[in-house]
């Protein structure tokens, strides 16, 4: 399906800034008529053929530049939940990026190019959210220490207690990506997104981005929320005990139920430069701008610059790790 203008017929996208669906061809506003499209393998708007992969749910005709969704991959069993439109715009993205680029030295030439720049799109990830209720049992002993000097002699007083906890804490929402495609580690790097501006499911969000649908089943992933309900159980529960010096526990009954799993899209807009031969990826959170990627090194430019500048090999490698190391 595709999201046509109904003053002139152009595409018609959501746009981050205005929060709106938005023409840019006649800068109508709310304007909208949807569609339906013309199956998985050509253009309605063109007739041109496109050539979606297996789990693409929406996609840009490389012919006439339209963005069109293809509904039989997000209805049904295959409908998401939740939607967390895109608020970063793809000028706001690009400006990120120039920002954090701008002033490097050793980036290829083309790297900040409008003409790359432009190549960069936003995507909705696919994603599962678990909620589970925890309850968790806690028995140990603690340990106080009072320590006071009196003339030459120092003192000590250990002091041990019962600890007893009984905590229960809902989780709402764990974020695990279903994708196969999406590095799990890149996702991580892009969070934490702010899931209280998750919205019912509505497929306008999606015109004017690429969409991927879940390819994953919710049983296959489920071990890294629990495994994140869990991390984050223990630290509210060694949150209640600093009174104490140490702690060690003797008896922990850890019981996670799972009540609800959602099927969720979040945005995120992507840009690959190719370099020599290799895809450099950056990412960057469509909700909150936050940045992830490593940029090609253009050895040319950083060796022009070392045999004017005197500048130190270890000077280069510092600034790879520097690079490496996030940003
Ligand atoms: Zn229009
Ligand atoms: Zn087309």
């Amino acid at each position: 399906m595709v999201y046509k203008c109904l003053n002139c017929g152009a595409n018609a996208i959501f746009d981050p800034d205005k929060g709106k669906m938005y023409c840019p061809h006649c800068d109508g506003i709310d304007s909208e008529q949807l569609q339906p499209g013309a199956g998985l393998n050509s253009c309605v708007v063109c007739g041109a053929p496109v050539e979606p992969d297996q789990y693409t749910s929406a996609t840009k005709c490389e012919h006439c530049g339209s963005y069109m969704i293809f509904e039989e991959r997000i209805t049904g069993e295959r409908e998401p939940h939740l939607i967390l439109p895109f608020k970063v715009s793809k000028q706001k993205a690009k400006d990120c990026l120039k920002e954090k680029f701008g002033k490097k030295l050793f980036i290829p030439d083309g790297f900040l190019k409008e003409a790359s720049l432009d190549k960069m799109e936003g995507i909705y990830v696919p994603f599962f959210m678990y909620d589970y209720d925890c309850t968790y049992e806690y028995s140990g002993t603690g340990k106080k220490v009072r320590r006071w000097r009196s003339g030459n002699t120092e003192y000590t007083e250990t002091s041990t207690f019962q600890v007893e906890r009984v905590m229960d804490v809902p989780f709402d929402k764990i974020p695990v990506d279903a994708s196969i495609k999406m590095e799990d580690g890149a996702m991580d790097l892009l969070e934490p997104y702010d899931y209280s501006a998750l919205e019912a499911f509505q497929t306008k969000y999606m015109s004017g981005f690429l969409g991927e649908m879940k390819n994953m089943e919710p049983s296959e992933v489920e071990n890294r929320a629990r495994h994140k309900a869990k991390a984050d159980a223990e630290s509210l529960m060694r949150g209640t005990m600093t009174e104490y010096e140490a702690v060690t526990p003797t008896r922990q009954n850890l019981n996670l139920i799972g009540k609800r799993t959602q099927y969720a899209l979040l945005p995120v807009w992507d840009y690959t430069f190719r370099y020599k031969g290799k895809d450099y990826h950056f990412k960057l959170n469509g909700q909150t701008g936050k940045l992830i990627g490593a940029t090609p090194i253009s050895w040319g430019k950083a060796i022009g610059y070392t045999a004017t500048m005197f500048f130190g090999l270890y000077a280069v490698l510092g600034l790879l790790l520097n690079i490496l190391g996030g940003l």
